[in-house]
C-alpha cells in the first residue's frame, strides 16, 4: 500500500493506517502577574538590560540513570544565552529565589475551565517540576500542577475525552539556535497557561483541527485567557498501526494540523515499510554493520564547494559506511523528504552543524562529489555495491558526534519509528526536534507546601463557569443576530456584557452584538491594529444607547474617537437629533445650497444631502435625511 495524496485521502484510508491522535494544547491566561512571582505578565520587548551565560550539565537521575533526553541536550554543548529585562524579570526566573505563592487569579481561571471540561477536580494542589533540558527554562524544569482530570467534549456523536488540565509556567522565547549558542528572551517565561490534554480519540487529520478548534474556542469562551500570536500553541500526538506516539511541538495555528498529521502519519507508515525492506536484506538491530574513517586527506582537491570551504577552515570530513543501505537515504517518507533528512536533521540539532547541507551521501551522488572520489572513499572504507557512504565535516568533534549520529539514527531505522519529539515545518512536514523524554521526567517540587482547593472556591468558581459557547450560538441565533457575528460574540470576553445589555439596559440584540464586535472590528481595520476596547467603555457606549443619548449611526464615530486617545465623556457625546430638528437644519442647508454654484446639476442631491450629513452624522440614521429629502421614499408612505 501507498499512501495517496493528502487530497485524496479517505477516513476509510486513515482506519486502515490506523491513524490515531490526541492534542495537547497550551493557552496563556490573562493574569496580570505571573505565575510564581510577582512579575507582569506578557509585557513583551526585544529590549534587554543583561545577559546571563550558562551551560546545560545533566546530573543523575535518583535511580542512577540518564535522561534519554538529558544526554543528548549534554552532546549538543550548547551555550546558553538569557536576555532579561529588569522590568519583566526577578531573581526567580533566574533560579536565584524560591518560588512565591501560586497566582491564585491564574488557579482560579484553571479550575473555571477544569469545570467546562467536566473535570473531576483536584481537592489539593501538588506542584511538580518538569525537567527542560534545552535551556528554555534557565532552572532546567518547569513546575507544572495538575488541577483536574478525566473530562470530556462532545464532538460529533461521541465525547472526546480530557486526560487533565494542568496549570504550568511558560518558557522563554527563543531568539536564535546557531552552532554551539543558543539565545533565548526571557519576558515570556513564568507566565501562567493551561495545558489541556486530549485522549487520542481523534481518526482523521481533520478531527484533529476540529476538536482543536473547539478546545480553543472553548477557553476563550471565559474571557479569561489571553489572544493574538503565541498566545495559543497546538502540541499534536500522532501514532498509526505499529508505529510510536510521536509528538509535533508547536504547532502555531489550528489549519496547519491535518497536513501536518497527515505527514507525519506517512512518514510512520514509511519508516515501518523501511523496517521492513532493512529485514528483507537481513539488517537488525544486531546485524546492523558500520565503519567511520576520516578521509579529509582523500577530499583535498575537491571540488564540491562545502567540503572544500571545510577543509580549507582546517574542519575535518568523516565518512560512515552504512553495510547494505545502498539506495535507502532516498526512501521517501513525507512528501519530497527522503530519510536521508532524518541523518540529517539529527546531525543539525545534536551535533549543532546547522548550516545545511550538513551531509551528503552516496545515494545521491550528483552534484556532490565527483565519481572518482566516491570511488577513492569506497575503496578506502571497504564498501561494495550494496553499501551506502555518508559524510559530515566539522571541526574534530562536531564531525565525530556528527558521525555516530548517523550511525545510531541509521541502525534506529532497523527497529521502526525511533521516539521523539518534532517540530512544525511551514511547508506541513515536520523535522526532528529532541530524543522524547524518559518517564521519569517528573518529579516533586518540595518549595511550596500543597495547597487545599476547597468547596466554597469551586462553589463561588462554579457560578462564573459560562456556558458552552455553542449553547451560546443557538440562543444568539433565536434572538435574530446575524450570522456573521454570531460565532464571535460566542467565544467574545464581552459575552457577558451583551447578556447583560439585552437583559438590563434593553438594548436590542442585533444593535448590542453590532456594537460589541461589528463595530470594533471595523474600527480594527480602519486603524489597521489591534485595538482593545475595555468593557467598561463599551458598558458606557450601552448604556448611552439605552438611555437615548447615543444613535446606532454614532457608535463608529464613539469608537474611533476612543481608538485615537479620546476619553469618552458621556455627557459630551452628540445628543441624538430629533425629527423637529432635522427638519430646521434641511431648511438651513437648503438656503446653503441655494448660493452655491453647481457645476454638475446631476449632483445636486448628492451634495445636498452631504451637507446635511456634515452636521447629524451619528445622530440621526441617513435613511431618515434620504426620506425627509425625498431621495427615497418615505416608510410611511409606503
Ligand atoms: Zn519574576
Amino acid at each position: 500500500m501507498t499512501i495517496k495524496p493528502f487530497a485524496e485521502m479517505t477516513e476509510g484510508d486513515y482506519a486502515a493506517l490506523g491513524f490515531k491522535s490526541g492534542l495537547e494544547i497550551h493557552q496563556q491566561l490573562l493574569t496580570e502577574k505571573k505565575l510564581f512571582c510577582r512579575c507582569p505578565a506578557a509585557r513583551y520587548s526585544d529590549h534587554f538590560d543583561a545577559e546571563i551565560l550558562r551551560h546545560m550539565r545533566p546530573t543523575l537521575s535518583e535511580l542512577g540513570e540518564y535522561d534519554g533526553t538529558a544526554l543528548m541536550e549534554f552532546k549538543t554543548r550548547k551555550e546558553i544565552i538569557y536576555q532579561i529585562q529588569r522590568d519583566t524579570v526577578c531573581t526567580y526566573e533566574m533560579d536565584d529565589t524560591p518560588p512565591f505563592a501560586l497566582n491564585s487569579e491564574a488557579l482560579d481561571i484553571a479550575l473555571e475551565i477544569g469545570m467546562m471540561y467536566g473535570c473531576s477536580m483536584v481537592d489539593e494542589i501538588h506542584i511538580a517540576r518538569k525537567q527542560y533540558l534545552d535551556g528554555s527554562i534557565p532552572t532546567g524544569f518547569q513546575r507544572t500542577t495538575i488541577v483536574g482530570v478525566s473530562g470530556s467534549i462532545p464532538y460529533k456523536n461521541r465525547q472526546i475525552g480530557i486526560l487533565q488540565l494542568g496549570l504550568e509556567e511558560d518558557a522563554c522565547r527563543e531568539v536564535s539556535d546557531a552552532g554551539h549558542r543558543r539565545v533565548y528572551l526571557t519576558d515570556r517565561l513564568g507566565m501562567p497557561l493551561v495545558e489541556t490534554v486530549t485522549a487520542p480519540d481523534m481518526r482523521t487529520p481533520q478531527e484533529v483541527a476540529e476538536v482543536g478548534e473547539i478546545l480553543r474556542k472553548l477557553v476563550r469562551s471565559t474571557g479569561k485567557v489571553r489572544t493574538g500570536g503565541g498566545a495559543a500553541r497546538q502540541d499534536v500526538n500522532v501514532s498509526v498501526a505499529g508505529g510510536t506516539r510521536i509528538e509535533i511541538k508547536g504547532v502555531p495555528r489550528i489549519p496547519n494540523i491535518p497536513l501536518l498529521t497527515y505527514n507525519e502519519a506517512m512518514r510512520q507508515y514509511n519508516l515501518l515499510l523501511l523496517r521492513d525492506e532493512l529485514h528483507q536484506r537481513g539488517i537488525t538491530a544486531t546485524t546492523f554493520a558500520t565503519k567511520t574513517e576520516t578521509v579529509t586527506k582523500l577530499l583535498r582537491k575537491t571540488r564540491y564547494q562545502p567540503i572544500r570551504n571545510a577543509i580549507a577552515d582546517g574542519l575535518v570530513v568523516n565518512c560512515v559506511l552504512l553495510r547494505g543501505f545502498h539506495g535507502l537515504l532516498r526512501w521517501k517518507t513525507q512528501t519530497d523528504t527522503f530519510f536521508s533528512r532524518e541523518i540529517s536533521d539529527r546531525v543539525r540539532v545534536v551535533a549543532c552543524l546547522t548550516t545545511l547541507p550538513n551531509i551528503i551521501h552516496s545515494d545521491s551522488p550528483s552534484e556532490t562529489l565527483s565519481s572518482s572520489e566516491w570511488q577513492t572513499l569506497r575503496k578506502s572504507l571497504g564498501a561494495g555495491d550494496e553499501d551506502t557512504l555518508v559524510a559530515v565535516w566539522g571541526s574534530t568533534q562536531d564531525a565525530a558526534t556528527g558521525a555516530s549520529e548517523i550511525v545510531i539514527r541509521a541502525r534506529e531505522a532497523s527497529i521502526g519509528v525511533p521516539s521523539e519529539t518534532r517540530q512544525a515545518l511551514l511547508d506541513g512536514t515536520n523535522g526532528f526536534e529532541r530524543i522524547l523524554p524518559g518517564p521519569d521526567r517528573m518529579y516533586p517540587d518540595t518549595d511550596l507546601p500543597p495547597l487545599r482547593i476547597t468547596g466554597e472556591r469551586l462553589q463561588r468558581l462554579r457560578a462564573s463557569v459560562p456556558e458552552p459557547y455553542w449553547e451560546r450560538e443557538r440562543r444568539y441565533r433565536e434572538m435574530g443576530v446575524p450570522d456573521d457575528l454570531v460565532p464571535s460574540l460566542s467565544i467574545s470576553p464581552y459575552a457577558a456584557l451583551f447578556a447583560r445589555a439585552v437583559e438590563t439596559m434593553h438594548v436590542p440584540a442585533v444593535l448590542a452584538a453590532e456594537t460589541l464586535v461589528h463595530f470594533p472590528k471595523r474600527v480594527r481595520k480602519r486603524l489597521r491594529r489591534h485595538t482593545a476596547f475595555a468593557i467598561e467603555l463599551l458598558e458606557e457606549v450601552l448604556r448611552a444607547i439605552s438611555d437615548g443619548t447615543l444613535a446606532r449611526e454614532g457608535i463608529p464615530g464613539v469608537l474611533m474617537a476612543v481608538a485615537e486617545g479620546t476619553t469618552l465623556q458621556r455627557g459630551e457625546l452628540p445628543p441624538p437629533c430629533q425629527p423637529g430638528q432635522l427638519h430646521a437644519i434641511i431648511e438651513e442647508c437648503r438656503a446653503e445650497l441655494a448660493t452655491t454654484r453647481m457645476r454638475c446639476q446631476g449632483k445636486a442631491n448628492e451634495y445636498f444631502m452631504g451637507i446635511i450629513m456634515r452636521r447629524v452624522r451619528g445622530r440621526i440614521p441617513g435613511r431618515i435625511v434620504a426620506e425627509q429629502i425625498g431621495l427615497i421614499a418615505s416608510e410611511a408612505h409606503q
